[in-house]
């Protein structure tokens, strides 16, 4: 059968979308576009804010319009919380946030001819399990995604998602150091380890290994590999990790730490478990041990509450972190959050202009960073050809263009002589392994 997947959300629904795809070629099937003709399409859901709703509901009606008489099947986080919604706009399966293989058994009986709705949604907050998945990127991919957690309990004030994905569960050390083992031996050139919040990885397995020990062990299992990490908690950054890290070859120098906002008092009631004072040590310290890191962050705008004394207490705060890229978000009204409930909403024209006035200066501090690496030589691992020049990344993470043949999954050396928007240009000095 055709099958076709749309996904939505962060890099752990782009890797369970990738493991289905996996899963699904095993069995047989073919992968097709979304836009086109397909025997089934799914939806891989998220519902991180309003906006994220918004299009998973587009996405699953024009699934249904265009194509009345194949199946139709939803999974993921706003599946997981809505349901209903999902199945009154006419999907065939709705399924949550796990128990992908059931899912796609299910999708199969469909796809035979079983005729009857099914709606199969587990209890998020009983799950006690790590489900695991094939790792891996599809064909021609350079970097796989490895996820090594699900799950979290920190219940920030906003946050829907610990009621989406449940508690913290771990994929143990050796089978991730395996997995990374496999990715290299099928050629992929860089592996991201995912998760909800990775910061908690290994709380649940109680043998007292942290994150660190875990990248270690990764790191050694696959040296030819170069690792990246998810986003951190501020909290996991010590002396002890950073020496631990600076010490290993291949891990990228590229740290995205959530700062969500740079003013106390708001990060008190978005329940976050630190203060600026504790984010920016963890700063100071990644640039202590790392020479000129990648430190990227999302900040969330309009926070109930948020007056404009404490923005702009965030702005400076921005400032003084000189971070390298930033992700920003308009606060978005989760129902069921305790700050959904909180009194001093921020309008929405207010929010949306904060949002703006934090962008603006996410883009000076990202040029001058950029403008920074000008003169330096950085291996960059060659992703994809476009408007005439190969692009990938430095371990930074900056981006990089540059002119070559056949640089697709390539490392070599370049030489980086300018800046152009957002990305960096560059000179090949020798073609990599
Ligand atoms: S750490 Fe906070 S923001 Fe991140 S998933 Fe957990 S509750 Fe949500």
């Amino acid at each position: 059968m055709n099958i076709a997947i749309y996904t939505l959300g962060c890099k752990v629904n782009q890797y369970e979308t990738q493991a289905m795809e996996r899963e699904l070629l095993r069995r047989g099937h073919a992968l097709a576009d979304f836009d086109g003709p397909a025997d089934a399409y799914i939806v891989n859901t998220c519902t991180v804010t309003a906006v994220s709703d918004k299009k998973c509901r587009n996405i699953i009606r024009r699934a249904r319009k265009n194509a009345p008489d194949a199946v139709v099947a939803v999974c993921g986080c706003y599946a997981q919380t809505e349901p209903e919604a999902a199945s009154a706009l006419g999907a065939d399966l709705v399924s949550g946030s796990a128990g992908r293989m059931n899912f796609l058994d299910r999708l199969e009986e469909l796809l035979g001819g079983r005729k009857e709705q099914v709606i199969t949604i587990d209890e998020a907050m009983a799950r006690r399990d790590f489900e695991r998945l094939p790792a891996g990127g599809g064909a021609g991919r350079t970097r796989a995604m490895l996820k090594v957690e699900d799950g979290c309990v920190n219940f920030c004030s906003y946050c829907i998602i610990p009621y989406a994905r449940g508690p913290v569960r771990s994929l143990p050390l050796e089978e991730a150091a395996d997995q990374a083992r496999s990715l290299a031996l099928e050629g992929y050139r860089e592996v991201v380890l995912t998760g909800i919040e990775i910061s908690s990885w290994g709380h649940d397995l109680r043998d007292g290994q942290t994150l660190i020990d875990l990248i270690e062990a990764v790191c050694r299992a696959a040296s030819g590999l170069r690792v990246r990490l998810g986003s951190l908690e501020p909290r996991t950054v010590t002396a002890d990790f950073c020496r631990r890290a600076a010490a290993l070859p291949n891990l990228c120098p590229h740290f995205h730490l959530s700062l969500q906002s740079g003013c106390d008092a708001t990060l008190a009631r978005m329940n976050r478990k630190y203060d600026t004072a504790r984010y920016y040590e963890s700063v100071r310290l990644l640039r202590d041990y790392f020479p000129d890191p990648g430190i990227t962050t999302d900040l969330i705008t309009g926070f109930p509450g948020e007056t404009e004394a404490e923005f702009a207490q965030t702005l400076e705060f921005v400032k003084s972190c000189a971070f390298t890229a930033m992700h920003v978000f308009p606060y978005s009204r989760r129902p069921g959050t305790p700050a959904d409930t909180m009194p001093g909403q921020v309008p929405t024209a207010e929010k949306e202009a904060r949002a703006r006035r934090a962008i603006a200066l996410g883009a000076e501090l990202e040029r001058s960073w950029l403008e920074r690496q000008v003169g330096r030589v950085l291996p960059v691992l060659f992703e994809e050809e476009k408007d005439g020049l190969w692009q990938g990344h430095a371990p930074n993470y900056a981006l990089v263009r540059a002119q070559g043949d056949g640089l697709h999954n390539r490392l070599p050396d370049v030489e980086i002589t300018g800046v152009e928007g957002a990305a960096l240009l560059g000179t090949v000095l020798r073609s990599g392994g």
